[in-house]
């Protein structure tokens, strides 16, 4: 989830349910999994302020041409420009060739890309067609022979998603937001455990795999290292403006630049999602997937914005990142026993962030930098994977405290091998 604030939950009656006393399992590390990026370092982050700046400002390149007709445009357009933005983009034929326009606010002038005369399929090495090829050579017990993965845990699962509320524990309450309570499990943590198993399946089914981030990764001090920097050198903050998104920009740059360096055939962006009041006894467990769209008004206003727009357009994965999104979504429910989440109730996120891809599938195009900013167009899902407050979930995610979180056949593992199952699926289906 994003930036939503949540209390810490579970409370009392599902707290006493969870037989959880042993403190947290120290991250294990898969053999098999190259290390992924730890905590942004101060070279790091010296190394990506330009291009963050650069990048929020004006001078992303939009490019002349693309190489999709208006037909393929228009496949796609409706999921991805939200409903408020969508009279921005529009088609023009002048003297036999088609143009796409594209406006930020209103009275902006306005972008002009030509498009190809023919339709184009899957360009030759395209992630599109590697997969194809792989489901058509890989042998029975390795399906996903060569296909590269790179996978993001999301946020960091320190401090910060306590502070956040993005946190449960099996306890009562933290008394000190400064710490996170030896039963207490950041969002961070579920991902990241969540990811380093779904990594060792993919990886023993012949996947190449890379992970962002292992285990917990302090944030706080690189928080006080980009104000350090800022606070002495005023104009360059004057620029950076709101300094909490920044400091996500640059992290979300990183993690991008770090899943493009494995040229992914697809890239798998994990969260867990969280109901912000007490979630009812009653209320069913919902799971949800976004694909890369609807942008707003606003995220086209910036070339940035209209670049990654085009980008997608040109995208020759986007169909395959939504029909991969919905055979996931499919798996996750027959071993969770989740239902797909429907059009108009989207949890914390306002409906108007969100576009359903096809009817009751539990996919929606939303407006995300991470999953525009990996470059090299990989098929590119972003999970919901399950409410880890709800009360069919919570005892689920504790019940393994003691041994390791995530071991074989706990929750944990179990919804990675429903991914796992899922790839597998989607990758044979395209034989
Ligand atoms: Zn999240």
């Amino acid at each position: 989830m994003q930036s939503a604030k949540r209390p810490p939950g579970p409370q009392d009656g599902l707290a006493a349910s969870a037989a959880a006393t042993k403190p947290l399992a120290t991250t294990k590390t898969s053999r098999s999994v190259p290390d992924g990026a730890e905590a942004m370092t101060e070279r790091d982050i010296k190394r990506l302020i330009p291009r963050v700046v650069q990048l929020e400002t004006t001078r992303a390149p939009l490019p002349a041409k693309i190489p999709v007709s208006r037909s393929q445009v228009a496949d796609v357009l409706p999921f991805l420009l939200s409903k408020e933005a969508r009279y921005q983009a529009a088609f023009e034929r002048t003297d036999g060739r088609d143009y796409l326009l594209i406006a930020g606010k209103l009275g902006d002038p306005v972008s002009k890309v030509e498009l190809a005369s023919e339709p184009h399929g899957p360009r030759a090495g395209s992630p599109v067609a590697r997969i194809a090829a792989i489901a058509r050579i890989a042998p029975p017990h390795k399906p996903l022979l060569g296909l590269r993965v790179a996978l993001d845990p999301g946020h960091f699962g320190d401090i910060e998603d306590l502070r956040e509320g993005k946190f449960v524990t099996s306890g009562p309450p933290p008394q000190n937001p400064e710490t996170i309570p030896p039963d207490g499990l950041t969002e961070g943590d579920l991902n990241a455990i969540s990811a380093r198993n779904l990594a060792r399946r993919l990886t023993s089914l012949g996947a190449e795999v890379i992970i962002t981030r292992q285990g917990r990764v302090t944030r706080t001090e690189n928080r006080a290292y980009v104000n350090a920097l800022l606070d002495a050198d005023p104009e360059l903050a004057k620029r950076v403006g709101n300094r909490g998104l920044f400091l996500s920009a640059l992290d979300l740059e990183r993690r991008a630049e770090r899943m493009g360096a494995h040229h992914p055939d697809i890239s798998i962006i994990m969260h867990f999602d969280a109901e912000v009041n007490q979630v009812s006894a009653d209320a069913r467990h919902e799971v949800k997937i976004y694909v890369p769209g609807c942008f707003s008004r606003d995220s086209i206003d910036s070339k940035l914005g209209r670049a990654r727009f085009v980008q997608q357009c040109a995208s020759t994965s986007w169909n395959a990142s939504a029909e991969l999104a919905a055979t996931l979504v499919k798996s996750i429910c027959k071993t969770t026993g989740a239902v797909p989440q429907v059009p108009g109730k989207t949890g914390a996120v306002d409906p108007k962030f969100l576009l359903p891809v096809g009817n009751d599938t539990g996919v929606f195009a939303r407006s995300l930098r991470l999953p525009h900013a990996v470059p090299g167009e990989p098929l590119s899902v972003y999970l919901e994977g399950a409410t880890y407050n709800h009360p069919d979930i919570f005892p689920l995610v504790f019940r393994d405290r003691g041994t390791t979180y995530g071991a074989p056949g706990g929750f944990l593992d179990s919804y990675a091998k429903s991914l796992a199952d899922g790839l597998v699926a989607y990758v044979r289906s395209k034989r």
